[in-house]
This record gives structure tokens, C-alpha cells and sequence, in this order.
């Protein structure tokens, strides 16, 4: 039914409607009104509720540092401002990779990449892996994927519990869109595709209990339209103005849902896999290192009531919490032998309504093999951050090497203070040692792993990344 609807000559129709919608939101303030004033006390009251449903928006490649309520400076993100301004904004998250499938795999099922062995080319989630598509499904509710990016293809395992799971179609007619990535690669379609296609689905199921997963890739091709403020010529800036037009779409489903009347019974989540560099390490774009303008990323959630003011939450957290979190949220059941931890008492000891007594200071782990690409190449990185120090371990290269980084002196990473035998330095070093060395498998099954066609190279390889040819 989806996917017809996704290849009619309406949906073209339709599709042509909204992107005249965005150019017009563009010239008006659409930037949100109207959610019902609500208690702190709600917050615990969510999980009892029956009409709620999620829409979960993966902004591929943001890094936290570029969004205006994790204090930037340049005007980019009038819609997530606003969300988080009256919702909860975690203001300290770390990806569990810089490369998207890891850092997918592990924001998903909420363990670590050392437990759930997705951490290579060919590496796939095993149908034993329990995913939150499948949890929600088997609660009631319509589930709906819509990506661009082939890191998160069905073909990886990322499907599973998604009744609807699918690339948009290209639209034929779009706005004078420029892309200005430094890798090139030419991704077909847009984010307004698959804002049509969200469309498309909220139209024929938006009446029911529904769950929508939106992958946006504009960002990751530094893609944006006519009418986004021209911050300059830099690549630095031109992923600026991919931010403010990808905060744009998002402004215009936030919209919908206002227009629909679905906001009140509708929890919207904002999320990313990743960062993107500017040399501040002297590479650009991401998977090849773990330093923070590539692990360090947003995550707000949107409630079906405002708050005023809202939660701020500024612990260090990781994308691991995230579905625990929301399942807790939503009196969901919980995931399979998580590494992540559910934040609600948190969030509620924040929000003034409940004491916890815990402390939630605890070690954040990061993860990349930067040889995932090359079948006899593993060079693994690992990072640990914990009170206010982060260490980064390169256990391969000969000799191992390391850099210690004060994260609040020193929030940029710039200055390595690594010693040997430093009391601080060798309680991460055991931690990061116990879990590269000593992994614990998260669903008793070793990773999938699969065979890439040259379609799936290809559309890979249109993300910028430099795939090899199979052998
Ligand atoms: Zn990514």
C-alpha cells in the first residue's frame, strides 16, 4: 500500500505541493506554535497514556556544537531551539562511533559496538538483535522507516519490525538545490522526498497508533536550498546552511503534525550518528577518528506538551540511553540486554518532580575500526570519557598509542596530556581494556555478514565513501 503510494502520480502531485510549502515557510515564521502548556509531573504520566505515538528523526552527520541550544552562535536551528526549549535537550551525548552503521547499530539496540559486532564492511544485525521497530510494532503500532543513506539498508538488519521500509523516490520536480560536499558523490532524492513519503504514510495510517523513522541525508551531502541564509564559502559554512535547510523540513513535519492536530498525542525525537570534521584534527568528514566534532551529537525530545522551561539534562549521556530511555518513557518493554540505561528518573530528578539519589556519572565508550572498509586492514580506535577526562586508545598500531584530553579545559581536544603510569589515565585505560578485551555478546549470535552487489556499492559509494572493490 506504501509503496504504491510512493509511485503514484499523486504522491508527485502532492510531493510538488510541499516543496512549494518549504520554499513558502521559508519566507513566513512557521517556527512553532502551539503544543498545550503542560506539568513536569506529565512526564511520568506518559507511560500510562494509549494515544501516543513516536516520530523519530535521525539528522545524519550533526554534530551537537552546530545546533543553537548547544550554544552556536549562527542562527541554524530555529525548529530543534525551539523544540528543546520547551521539551528535553541532553546537552552532553556521545555517539558510540563516527562511522553511521556502528553508531546505527548501536543507537538502536543500545549496546556497545564491542557487544553487538557490527563494526565492519560486511558485519549485518542478526535476526536475534531485538529492535525497537519490533517492539513498538508488536505493541500496536504502525511502523514506518524512510532512509537515504545504504549504511542502514535492509540488507544490514536495519528493517527489522518495520512494516514500511524504504528509499523515497526521487521527485522529479524540486527546488534549486546546490550540494557542496568535499567528497562529491551525487545521492539521489532529497530530504523533501522523504518528508513526501512521511506524508504518505501519516495520510494513510496517521489515525492510528504509529511510529515514523525519518533518515535525513541532506546534511551528510551538505545540501541546501534557495532561500537559506548565505553564511559564506567554506565548506565549514556550507554545512551551516545544510543545517539551517535540514531544520527547515523538519519545521514543516512539525507543522503537518500541528495542522493535523497530532502534536498533543505525538513525541518527536531528535538524534544523530555522528559529527563531521573540519580539520580541527586535519581531516574533514567522519569515520577516522573518535575526537568530539565526530562523537559528540545532539539528542532532544519533544513531548506532546510543552514545558516552560523545559528539561535540561547535562550529565554526559550516550546514543546507547536513547531507546532505553524512550521505551521507559512510553511504559514500553525494554530492549535485549542493553549497555544503555533509561534516563526517565534522571530526567525526572531534573524536572523537579522525583528525588533518585543516584549518581549518573559513568564511563562513555566510542568505538570505530577505521580500516572497516578493507578486508585486511583492521585498525580499531577506542574512546573513553569520564569525569571530565577522555582517553583515546589505538591498540593495533605498533606501539599502541594514546591521547588524554581534558574535556572541560580543553573541550576542543587539542592538547594530548597523555602520561604513563598517571593514576587518572590508567583507571580509563583499565576501563576501555575491559571492554575492547572482553566483550560481551549481546544476543549470543556473532554478526551477520553479507555480500555487497555493485548496486550497493554504488549507492554507497554516492555517499562520498571511498568503498573498495570486492574481491
Ligand atoms: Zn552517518
Amino acid at each position: 500500500m506504501f509503496r504504491r503510494l510512493l509511485d503514484s502520480p499523486t504522491t508527485y502531485f502532492v510531493a510538488a505541493g510541499l516543496m512549494v510549502l518549504v520554499a513558502v515557510a521559508a519566507q513566513f515564521d512557521l517556527s512553532f506554535p502551539s503544543r498545550t502548556v503542560g506539568e513536569a509531573a506529565e512526564i511520568r504520566e506518559l507511560r500510562d497514556r494509549d494515544d501516543l505515538n513516536l516520530v523519530f528523526i535521525v539528522v545524519d552527520t550533526l554534530r551537537a556544537d552546530r545546533v543553537g541550544v548547544y550554544g552556536y552562535e549562527r542562527p541554524t536551528t530555529e525548529n530543534l531551539d525551539a523544540l528543546a526549549q520547551h521539551g528535553i535537550v541532553f546537552r552532553d551525548v556521545l555517539a558510540q562511533s563516527s562511522w553511521t552503521k556502528t553508531s546505527m547499530a548501536s543507537l538502536w539496540t543500545g549496546t556497545l559496538p564491542f557487544n553487538n559486532g557490527i563494526l565492519r564492511f560486511g558485519d549485518a544485525l542478526p535476526t536475534e538483535a531485538r529492535l525497537p521497530a519490533e517492539i513498538l510494532r508488536d505493541a500496536g503500532f504502525r511502523t514506518a522507516g524512510i532512509y537515504r543513506n545504504g549504511w542502514v539498508a535492509p540488507n544490514f538488519g536495519f528493517d527489522q519490525g518495520f512494516e514500511f521500509y524504504q528509499r523515497p523516490r526521487p521527485g522529479r520536480s524540486r527546488m534549486e538545490a546546490e550540494s557542496r560536499h568535499p567528497a562529491g558523490g551525487t545521492l539521489e532524492g532529497s530530504d523533501e522526498d522523504s518528508l513526501v513519503a512521511a506524508m504518505d504514510f501519516l495520510h494513510s495510517f496517521g489515525n492510528e497508533r504509529f511510529f515514523l523513522y525519518m533518515h535525513m541525508m541532506d546534511l551528510h551531502q551538505y545540501r541546501y536550498a534557495e532561500g537559506t541564509p548565505d553564511f559564506g564559502s567554506s565548506y565549514s559554512d556550507y554545512y551551516d546552511m545544510a543545517i539551517h535547510w535540514t531544520d527547515r523540513v523538519i519545521g514543516h513535519l512539525h507543522e503537518q503534525l500541528r495542522k493535523s492536530g497530532q502534536l498533543q498525542n505525538t513525541i518527536i525525537v531528535i538524534a544523530s550518528d555522528h559529527g563531521e570534521a573540519f580539520r580541527e584534527h586535519g581531516f574533514e568528514g567522519h569515520a577516522r577518528n573518535l575526537f568530539t566534532e565526530v562523537v559528540n551529537v545532539p539528542w532532544i525530545i519533544g513531548l506532546p506538551f510543552q514545558l516552560d522551561p523545559g528539561v535540561v539534562i547535562d550529565e554526559p549521556v550516550s546514543n546507547i540511553d536513547i531507546w532505553p530511555t524512550l521505551l521507559d518513557l512510553m511504559g514500553l518493554p525494554g530492549l535485549t540486554n542493553p549497555d544503555g540505561r533509561s534516563l526517565v528518573p534522571l530526567i525526572l530528578e531534573r524536572a523537579g518532580v522525583q528525588d533518585s539519589n543516584t549518581s549518573w556519572r559513568r564511563p562513555q565508550f566510542a568505538y570505530l575500526d577505521r580500516g572497516w572498509g578493507w578486508p585486511e586492514r583492521e585498525i580499531p580506535i577506542v574512546a573513553v570519557t569520564d569525569s571530565g577526562r577522555k582517553l583515546v586508545w589505538w591498540p593495533k598500531l605498533d606501539p599502541p598509542e594514546f591521547q588524554l584530553f581534558d574535556t572541560e579545559a580543553d573541550p576542543g581536544e587539542q592538547t594530548n596530556l597523555y602520561v604513563p603510569g598517571d593514576p587518572d589515565t590508567e583507571r580509563l585505560f583499565d576501563a576501555a581494556r575491559e571492554k575492547y578485551e572482553s566483550p560481551q555478546n549481546a544476543w549470543g549470535v556473532e554478526a551477520r555478514q553479507v555480500e555487497l552487489d555493485e548496486m550497493r556499492l554504488n549507492q554507497l559509494r554516492a555517499l562520498g565513501y571511498a568503498v573498495p572493490r570486492q574481491r
